[in-house]
């Protein structure tokens, strides 16, 4: 891997689609030199190309997959843990117990893992950031959602965790949460089921990755002593994981 001595270095993680793919986008636009990591080999490839990045292979659910990528580091200044998602939406009665499993690796044992191992090269860059993406469904319970919304919590309360452990180190802590952003998310949560996907975004007008971009964006290029802690961010047709205004087709 070929960085200059002079680039600040950001990982994002889960960058094959959705919010990391135009996150790792905006970030090089700023200067970064962008470490874009996913499974799909061939869309990070194809991306770090366009943005003069770098892609490495990244399972966040393994051990050594995640070793293996952030050994090969020389140096990290912003890590964004973006990767994760959702899958199905069943009561608590008829939970799928490897659903939930997916869910609690990808999102909560992923960030933990990523965040363990990168913690000690973003103290040494000197100004360090985490950016975490949670969700609206890490501040509320909705019926049916249980799985997502309790490993949203979780890797929330890790994070929030953090930012008092870390007081004191050169390495801040911010965590968006947004509602409902069209991307292959819902696509993911129901296994490919394209009719069942695009009701979610039925009679709204949804948030689209680029706005969550533009918001890591602007957190990223924040003074070093500046932490945004927490930023909530929906479209104007939500209020609430399950609360929208739908207009009729
Ligand atoms: P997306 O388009 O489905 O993107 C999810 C990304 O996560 C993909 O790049 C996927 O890449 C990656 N990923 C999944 N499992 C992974 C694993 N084991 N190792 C490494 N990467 C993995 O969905 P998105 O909306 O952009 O989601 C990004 C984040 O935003 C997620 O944490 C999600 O929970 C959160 N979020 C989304 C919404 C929304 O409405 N879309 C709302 C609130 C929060 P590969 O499959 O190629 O590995």
């Amino acid at each position: 891997m070929t960085i200059s001595p002079d680039s600040r270095v950001a990982v994002v993680t889960g960058a094959s689609s959705g919010i990391g793919e135009a996150t790792a986008r905006t970030l090089a636009a700023q200067g970064f030199h962008v470490v874009v990591g996913a499974r799909r080999v061939d869309r990070i490839e194809k991306l770090a190309d366009e943005i003069g990045g770098t892609a490495l292979e990244l399972d966040v659910t393994d051990e050594d997959s995640v070793t293996a990528f952030t050994t090969v580091l020389p140096r990290v200044d912003v890590l964004v843990n973006n990767a994760g998602g959702a899958k199905g939406m069943a009561p608590v009665a008829e939970a799928d117990l490897d659903d939930w499993r997916w869910m609690w690796e990808t999102n909560v044992l992923g960030t933990l893992r990523m965040t363990k191992a990168l913690l000690p090269k973003l103290v040494d860059s000197g100004d360090g950031l985490i950016v975490t993406i949670t969700s609206v469904a890490a501040f509320h319970a909705y019926d049916n959602g249980a799985g997502y919304t309790s490993a949203k919590h979780a890797q929330a309360v890790l994070h929030r965790t953090l930012r008092g452990e870390l007081l004191g180190k050169p390495v801040r802590l911010t965590e968006i949460a947004p509602g409902a952003v069209e991307t292959e998310f819902s696509l993911v949560r129901f296994e490919g089921d394209a009719e069942r996907a695009a009701k979610v975004y039925e009679g709204i007008t949804p948030l689209v990755a680029e706005d969550i971009a533009e918001i890591v964006g602007f957190v990223a290029s924040r003074p070093p002593h500046v932490n945004l802690d927490q930023i909530i961010v929906q479209p104007r047709d939500q209020a609430g994981p399950m609360r929208f205004h739908r207009t009729a087709e």
